[in-house]
């Protein structure tokens, strides 16, 4: 830790806390996730936010190729002195909302893992992206709040599920691979965080996954409401006929739609 401290200081770097920059200080954490997400000599692995390098490089020593976006600049001396010794870790300083799903395709063939320590103001975003986008990584390894990895894994009918535990459930199965202490970051954050693991699977390869979607975002408009009334709302029907496709599926008239699981989304697609 002491190591990377000097690199940062003898660039100059200051941390911006719009970047949601937490770098990890622990070599055995960064040797975990690295563990975590399975890499292998065969993978490519796309990492947002490399920030000082470390878990870049470690995934380097471990992978065929890694790709790493990152938006903030003034990294780039400090990445180029800790990656010095990587050449198959290529950084590309841009922001990976402004990446589109074409150059990702180009710069990893379309076959890779995705593994990052998350800045927490974009966590949401990109795991809904990569778990919807045409190429799909293999598999997602995030560093995410410990309160988002509990939203993740959440059973349907918790106060933690929602519209993107069932999402990720339709392409994969969610798991915490271990709780890591707000301790393990410099600068240390407000809260503990956790490394989730997605790995993507076809259960449900024969869905309309674009209506089961469409429901899932429909189901978890207004918590507070019904699942008939969300329905009836979203899908421009009335609320009858929302609540006659509900019990036809199996389910109340009156039930909520936070306690659906993507099993139950997947059926109620059928009737609707
Ligand atoms: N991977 C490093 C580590 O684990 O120590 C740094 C992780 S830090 C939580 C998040 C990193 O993402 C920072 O380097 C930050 O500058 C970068 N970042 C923030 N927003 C980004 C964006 N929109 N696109 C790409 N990188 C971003």
């Amino acid at each position: 830790m002491s190591e990377i401290k000097d690199i940062l200081a003898r660039n100059s770097f200051r941390f911006n806390k719009k970047f949601g920059q937490n770098f990890i200080t622990d070599t055995n954490l960064l040797d975990a996730i690295v563990a975590d997400a399975g890499i292998t000599a065969e993978d490519t692995v796309l990492e947002i936010g490399p920030g000082a390098g470390t878990l870049t490089a470690r995934l380097a020593a471990a992978a065929k190729k890694v790709i790493a976006y990152e938006i903030d600049e003034n990294l780039r001396p400090v990445l180029a002195e800790t990656l010095a010794d990587h050449p198959s870790a290529e950084v590309v300083f841009k922001d990976v909302a402004k990446v589109t799903d074409e150059e990702i395709r180009e710069k990893t063939g379309g076959r890779y893992k995705l593994v990052a320590n998350l800045p927490y103001y974009i966590t949401t975003p990109v795991i809904m992206r990569f778990i919807e986008c045409d190429d799909k990584p293999q598999s997602i390894t995030v560093m995410v709040q410990k309160e988002v990895g509990d939203r993740l894994v959440a059973k349907a009918g918790s106060a933690e599920y929602g519209a993107i535990t069932a999402a990720v459930r339709l392409e994969g199965e969610a798991r915490i691979t271990r709780v890591v202490s707000r301790k393990m970051f410099y600068p240390v954050p407000n809260v503990d965080s956790c490394v989730v693991t997605v790995t993507m699977n076809d259960a449900y390869a024969d869905a309309d996954k674009a209506k089961v979607k469409k429901l899932i975002r429909a189901a978890f408009a207004m918590r507070r409401k019904t699942l008939a009334n969300n329905l009836a709302t979203s899908f421009g029907i009335s609320k009858e006929d929302a609540a006659k496709a509900i019990e036809a599926a199996g389910f109340s008239a009156t039930a909520r739609g936070e306690t659906l699981s993507a099993d139950d989304f997947v059926r109620l697609s059928k009737f609707i």
